[in-house]
């Protein structure tokens, strides 16, 4: 995958991003930017805003201020209502996968993976099908595409979560805590493919309490806090020199 952007510029670019639910800010001014083919994970306290900030880059929150541009696309000001063109837009760019897997409990593997891009993107049916076949023999489920989510394990479903989130072919990948509903001797299958997209040079966004995996594939963390971003840097500063105490704290509890 390409490491520049056609404009020269970040793929993704936030700026003084807000969140408030009712009179509770959950958000209060995040800037992000995201590079081609660049891991960034989110990480901090449960409440700290990880998953509203990753939700509100795909268009599943509306944020009630800053700026969002994604390469190519227009800057979206959240400061003025968002035209439906412009949020769904947004949408098509990315695809998230979430701490639950969301499959389809009625359709086979394939038809959940399958689904995605003919139903939302309109590719024909039979190509979604080739390229859902390869990006499962990819994460090695090729033999399970006839069998039903209840039928594979929680790692195995998970993988087909991201599969599914892959064949939609986006530009960047969401991940919202994708190990954290895994019996823990599952989690190291589903970091192994993640690992793996990272380094074939997919464009990601992870909020993860899996912080030995933020240090291995990252390459720049943001710790938050309280719907800010207390700090942020390469894996190696941010875990191994902490600059702010409160990261040290959270640093602490966690490892
Ligand atoms: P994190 O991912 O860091 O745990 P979240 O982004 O999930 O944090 O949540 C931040 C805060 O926003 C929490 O206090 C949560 O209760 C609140 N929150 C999240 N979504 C909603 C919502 N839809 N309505 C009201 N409050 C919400």
């Amino acid at each position: 995958m390409s490491e520049a952007s056609p404009s020269g510029g970040p793929l993704l670019r936030a700026r003084g991003v807000r969140k408030a639910f009712g009179d509770h800010e959950v958000l209060r001014g995040v800037d992000l930017e995201v590079r081609r083919g660049q891991v960034v994970a989110l990480i901090g306290p449960s409440g700290s805003g990880k998953t509203t900030l990753l939700r509100s880059l795909n268009g599943l929150e509306t944020p009630s201020a800053g700026t969002l541009e994604l390469d190519g696309g227009p800057r979206i000001d959240f400061a003025r209502p968002v035209p439906k063109a412009q949020r769904l837009a947004l949408r098509d760019r990315s695809a998230m996968v979430f701490q639950h897997h969301n499959l389809f409990p009625h359709m086979t593997v394939l038809q959940n993976v399958v689904e995605g891009p003919v139903q939302v993107r309109r590719v024909p049916r039979a190509q979604a099908r080739e390229r859902a076949l390869a990006l499962l023999d990819r994460v090695g489920l090729a033999d399970k595409r006839d069998a039903y989510p209840r039928q594979l394990s929680g790692g195995q479903q998970q993988r087909v979560g991201i599969v599914r989130a892959l064949a939609l072919g986006p530009d960047l990948l969401l991940f919202d805590e994708p190990t954290s509903a895994l019996d823990p001797e599952l989690v190291g299958e589903v970091l192994g493919v993640m690992k793996e997209l990272a380094e074939e040079g997919w464009t990601m966004v992870v909020v993860t309490h899996e912080l030995s995996f933020a240090r291995a594939v990252a390459d720049e963390v943001l710790f938050l806090d309280g719907g800010v971003v207390l700090e942020r840097g390469a894996p190696h500063e941010l875990f191994g020199n902490p600059r702010q105490e409160r990261t040290r704290q959270f640093l602490r509890r966690i490892l």
